[in-house]
């Protein structure tokens, strides 16, 4: 980063020297500085200045650089551990027009509190072997397609580290296209849709992250129209963060849900209704319920 700088630093150096000491000769023969009066010190310093400042310095360079420092792990999703409210206000997160969304079907589950958890994405419909595409330019973190998580957690799925600042994560797959440390463009093929992981039918899980705090990708993506809302997003704590930090704030009591359970009866045992329960956690009354998943009682 710092060598990009110091080019452009030397080159506007070049620039500004040759202009002032730019000569022309006149018919008379006198020489006559060009436009070394239209450029002062003064202005050249101010020129300078603005060379170094960090919104420059945003603009110029792939602002993850700074963001993320020499922080690079292949293997967590989260090695960065930064808690939301020591995250700068505001970051602006540029160049978002690039985008292309990772698979064009319809959404079945929403960014929010379900089932006793945290649901820290968007679950798109898909079918088995569908091309999930990267949604900006980055390099790839992580990319795990290790027969051990066919049944756990994500199953295979993939990180990527946008240019941008964001990171993106695709879980659920059938097959890993990509590998660690390589670099992808918008659009690329990371991998095949599927079903591995904790999940119980063909979808994408997809995540946008700002070092390592899930934002919900619908502040920044219309998942109607499959395209990118702005051109730029202001990463705030108050905005982008809000759901986690409700919940957060008010995890509520959880019940581990056992064989034979309805809803009616959960709801009689915690004194309370099944409309609530519902919308506590986001689910229809008419919701499959498995053994051993949690569910919010309050
Ligand atoms: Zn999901």
């Amino acid at each position: 980063m710092k060598r990009s700088i110091n080019v452009v630093f030397i080159s506007i150096l070049t620039m500004l020297s040759s202009i002032a000491t730019a000569q022309e000769t006149k018919e008379d023969g006198s020489n006559k500085p060009m436009m070394a009066s239209a450029i002062s010190i003064e202005e050249q310093k101010l020129v300078i200045d603005s060379l170094l400042s960090e919104e420059f310095d945003e603009e110029l360079e792939n602002p993850s650089d700074s963001l993320y420092g020499n922080l690079w792990d292949n293997a967590t999703l989260n090695p960065y551990q930064v808690s939301i409210d020591s995250i700068r206000d505001t970051f602006v997160i540029r160049h978002l027009d690039e985008y292309v969304h990772p698979i064009e079907n319809v959404v079945t589950s929403e960014y929010g509190p379900r089932w006793g958890h945290f649901h820290a994405g968007i679950d798109i419909r898909l079918h088995t072997g569908d091309s999930i595409k990267c949604a900006f330019s980055g390099k790839v973190r992580i990319a795990r397609a290790n027969k051990a998580y066919r049944r756990k957690g994500y199953g295979y799925f993939v990180v990527v580290r946008h240019d941008n600042g964001l990171e993106t994560l695709y879980g659920h797959m059938s097959k890993v296209l990509v590998k660690p440390d390589q670099k992808v463009k918008a659009g690329d093929i990371l991998g095949l849709g599927g079903s591995t992981g904790r999940s119980t039918g063909p979808h994408l899980h997809f995540e946008t992250r700002f070092k390592g705090n899930p934002i919900n990708p619908r502040q920044f993506v219309d998942f109607d129209n499959n395209v990118i809302l702005c051109d730029e997003y202001y990463v705030t704590k108050e905005e982008s963060f809000k759901e986690l930090r409700e919940y957060k704030r008010h995890p509520g009591r959880y019940y581990t849900i056992r064989k034979g359970d309805s809803l009616s009866r959960i709801a009689k045992r915690h004194h309370t209704t099944v409309n609530r329960i519902c919308k506590l956690n986001r689910i229809k009354a008419t919701a499959k319920l498995r053994p051993g998943k949690r569910i919010r009682v309050s």
